[in-house]
């Protein structure tokens, strides 16, 4: 087996654990402590990789709650659907897990596209999930029904992103919205997966209310839904923080646009520092970048006036911003990797700790990837890619 030792490391876990010394190997993470070494008695040499990363500081791979891996978009046409996330998309922005959902387009995008990007990244060395499911209701799946999915298909873990508060969206009812949080839920329960209900919410003027609708008519928790795009104006980060404050989740998305954040768009390392300080428990609160996704600017008459399209990157970036602005390194590492992790139950993922998987970032100066380990590899050294997809 091969073994890299990453030594004297400042560990965030999230929690500060000081400077440590790591051994990796078989795709986890074998022993860490400040005492140990590896004695070459004990390792054949030629078998052995040593990091020195004195004065660096070493986070969890980041977790990705929601990117487009097999493109997204169209809102202006065929020619505007997006193209494919690549590995070293990720892998350069030290995203070592993403979850992936289709978008506004579930019909020229299908599940089965969207189970084998997961499978191929998966392959080349991230982790990669996926929601069942699609933005309009009655919604797609693999296998006829969100529950058998769940409980059958390991790479799907939640159902999503379903539209709602969008001129985009199917506009789905209580009872629709009440189906798929319960199916989601009992196929999440039977399996041992979370089965949680990723939502997107456009600009409508209805923000959450298709939500706690539906909360409040039944006994589905707050924690069933996953809403996210929650910085998107002011009026949709206030009802989420009402939400988060109410036992729910809620995700801040990070690639944006110029246009946008001269609109309503709150930057999402600003919303998460204004939901932490309005008192939501920062265990609640996740980025994601919305990565592939078209960023679509419609005037006020609903026309399509620019597109653009999101970047995976812009999760560590936003990391940086939020760390830069004061917020605590260890809040901004649950935001961009634990807590996706654990609401998601992917207990392997989001965490440095003996029998975690070997996702690491180890941080430059400037709060960029300097070298990224997904499951034990070196996918990223020096900044540059070591691991690259099969065709880029
Ligand atoms: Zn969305």
């Amino acid at each position: 087996m091969s073994l890299t030792f990453i030594k004297n490391a400042h560990v965030f876990a999230p929690a500060d654990l000081g400077v440590i010394n790591l051994l990796i190997g078989g795709g986890k993470i074998l022993a860490m402590g400040s005492q140990l070494e590896i004695s070459l008695n004990d390792v054949n040499p030629n078998n052995l990789t040593t990091i020195n990363a004195k004065g660096q500081r070493l986070i969890p791979g980041l977790v990705d709650p929601l990117v487009h891996i097999s493109g997204g978009g169209g809102e202006g046409g065929f020619h505007t659907r997006t193209p494919e996330m690549n590995l070293t998309d990720a892998t350069q922005g030290g995203v070592t897990t993403v979850v992936a959902a289709l978008g506004t387009d579930a019909s020229s995008r299908t599940l089965p596209d969207l189970l084998a990007k997961a499978y191929a990244l998966n392959h080349e060395g991230i982790s990669a999930y996926c929601y069942t499911g699609s933005y309009e209701v009655p919604v797609r799946t693999f296998s006829g029904s969100i529950r058998d999915d769940i409980m059958f298909i390991e790479a799907f873990i939640g159902v999503g992103e379903i539209a709602i508060s969008d001129h985009r969206s199917s506009q789905p009812t209580k009872a629709e919205l009440l189906r798929i949080a319960s199916d989601a839920r009992v196929g999440g329960m039977l399996s041992g997966k979370s089965g949680i209900v990723l939502v997107h919410v456009g600009e409508g003027c209805s923000l959450l209310k298709p939500l706690t609708e539906v909360i409040e008519s039944s006994e589905i928790p707050h924690s069933q839904f996953y809403p996210t795009h929650i910085n998107r104006t002011q009026a949709l980060l206030d009802a989420g923080v009402d939400f988060a404050k109410a036992g729910g989740f809620i995700d801040l998305t990070t690639s944006t646009t110029e246009q946008l954040l001269a609109g309503e768009e709150i930057e999402a390392a600003e919303a998460l520092a204004y939901a932490l300080k309005q008192g939501v428990p920062s265990s609640q609160i996740t980025m994601s970048s919305d990565g592939n996704a078209s960023l679509p600017d419609f005037d006020s008459n609903g026309k399509l006036v620019g597109l653009q399209v999101g970047r995976v990157g812009s999760l560590l970036e936003s990391a940086a911003t939020a760390a830069n602005a004061g917020v605590p390194l260890e809040t901004v590492i649950h935001a961009v990797s634990t807590n996706a992790a654990d609401i998601l139950k992917l207990s392997h993922k989001g965490r440095i700790a003996v029998g975690a998987d070997a996702d690491l970032v180890l941080l430059d100066a400037d709060f960029k990837a300097l070298h990224v380990w997904g499951k034990g590899q070196q996918l990223v050294a020096n900044h540059a890619p070591c691991v690259r997809g099969h065709f880029s």
